[in-house]
């Protein structure tokens, strides 16, 4: 009986040893590591509203790490207008090549802070002080700072990495209604018109719905300490105002967390599609302020605290496509227009829209040159590369990137078709396209669809792109 006993005893033994070396002991150990850089630039750098007179807080670019065995993957939020293809891609050539964390394993988002620095040509355009200027040598600046930008990205990212441990994800999703509207509106004569004004009685009603979902997923050490957690939300993060640097309303989800948990907790922002939602009540003359929006969502984290559920069975996977999304199509001669010092109302137009179109015509141009594919026939479109990245934590957990500012309607499709309990679609990831609206909204027209870059139907590939990824993951 004891020979028996010891023999069984022995193979036991053997048996927990080869699985906590290859079996589901270690595939379930989740490494995880955060980490903040701090990416503002100096006061007198352009500022998407002209010169910058100050910081109000910090500017970061923000990495949540993770590794499970040999899969690695890197979330990064960054509080900027917008990441451009060329710093996101130089960027993940290098985390690639020094950190060994495969390129499409590299999230590079922005929260569309509307208090960060004009970098990139597409941001100086829309800075009136350098639009009436022009001032050359701000625009090389631009490029000495988006150097300097990506090795901060890539300082988060390593240091992530190098401080990654044993921890496990507490998450929960929180219905919050009351910090976002959807800015579209049904007007009294039938058009759309977006941010039509507080209390006008024009406006009927919205176009559209809203995505109330606070997604809440922190990250927890073996030791108990908190590292973090990525909070994702949809709402435009231009709440702020004025002239000073800012990370607009997550900068106080951070700053409330900060003295609540320690100053040691990171708080990364994944913006979520938003990219016609904002925080503007038209119905009410008191509006919300990025202080009562980031310390709402911060509380919302507070309470929930002990709500979170404790993740299990983690299975990290990456998948990613690129989708050959239609580019709006220009003529020569709307080009040599657009290029004029003060090019006349050609369309009959606002003053706002005779501003941005001739904006939007030059910026097409700049993507024909750089990022965009030609057609391969006269009758042809331009197509434009864009990468949809899908993270699975667990089975029940998924995050989504997409690029540009993408309507609320194409987010919620995309959780609608999701086989996960939970998705997290984090917008703006990679590359700038500016807005991403539904082909009913480019059926309506209205300031998005003028100032998107993609022709109707971009984003719906994107959606399709999403949804089949999300099942393919789930499944393999
Ligand atoms: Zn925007």
């Amino acid at each position: 009986m004891r020979i028996y006993c010891n023999f069984f005893k022995f193979i036991f033994r053997a048996m927990a040893l080869l699985l906590a070396v290859n079996g589901p002991l270690s595939a379930q150990e989740l490494i995880a590591g955060m980490s903040e850089e701090n990416i503002t630039p100096p006061v007198g750098f352009p500022h998407y509203r002209g010169i910058s007179t100050g910081v109000h807080d910090s500017l970061y670019a923000k990495t949540l790490y993770l590794r499970q065995g040999q899969t690695e993957m890197a979330v990064v939020s960054c509080d900027l207008l917008w990441i451009s293809r060329e710093v996101s891609t130089r960027t993940r050539l290098k985390i690639a090549s020094e950190l060994g964390i495969p390129f499409a394993h590299v999230l590079i988002s922005g929260t569309h802070s509307h208090t960060s620095p004009a970098y990139d040509e597409d941001i100086l355009e829309l800075n009136e002080h350098i639009r009436k200027e022009t001032p050359s040598t701000e625009i090389t600046n631009g490029v000495e700072y988006q150097d300097w930008l990506c090795e901060r990205i890539f300082l988060s990212v390593r240091k992530a990495q190098e401080s990654s441990k044993e921890s496990v994800l507490l998450r929960n999703s929180v219905n919050v209604d009351s910090l976002s509207y959807n800015r579209r509106f049904i007007m009294a004569d039938g058009r759309v018109k977006t941010n039509p004004g507080i209390l006008n009685p024009e406006a009927i009603r919205t176009e559209g719905p809203i995505d109330p979902e606070f997604n809440i997923l922190v990250v927890k050490q073996e030791s108990g300490d908190l590292s973090g957690g990525l909070f994702n939300f949809s709402n435009h993060c231009d709440t702020k105002g004025g002239t000073e640097f800012s990370a607009d309303f997550p900068a106080f989800i951070s700053q409330v967390l900060k003295d609540k948990l320690g100053n040691e907790f990171i708080s990364l922002y994944g913006q979520g599609a938003c990219g016609n939602l904002n925080h503007v009540n038209v119905r009410k003359k008191e509006q919300l302020t990025s202080e009562s929006i980031g310390v709402d969502l911060a509380s919302n984290v507070l309470t929930n605290m002990p709500n979170l559920e404790n993740l299990a069975g983690y299975s990290l996977k990456v998948e990613s496509e690129i989708v050959y999304a239609p580019l709006q199509h220009f003529t020569e001669e709307e080009l040599q227009w657009a290029n004029q010092m003060h090019p006349s109302d050609l369309y009959g137009e606002s003053e706002f829209f005779q501003l941005r179109r001739p904006m939007k015509i030059r910026s097409l141009a700049r993507i024909r040159n750089n990022e965009a594919i030609p057609p391969t026939v006269p009758s042809g479109k331009w197509t434009l590369p864009l990468e949809v990245q899908v993270f699975q934590v667990n089975s029940d957990v998924a995050i989504v990137g997409l690029p540009g500012e993408v309507f609320v309607e194409l987010g919620l499709a995309i959780k609608k078709g999701s086989p996960f309990k939970n998705t997290l679609i984090i917008e703006l990831t990679n590359s700038h396209i500016a807005y991403v609206p539904t082909r009913d909204a480019f059926d309506r027209g209205g300031y998005e669809t003028i100032n998107s870059r993609l022709a109707p139907g971009g984003g719906e590939m994107m959606v399709e792109s999403a949804i089949r990824l999300l099942k393919e993951i789930r499944k393999n």
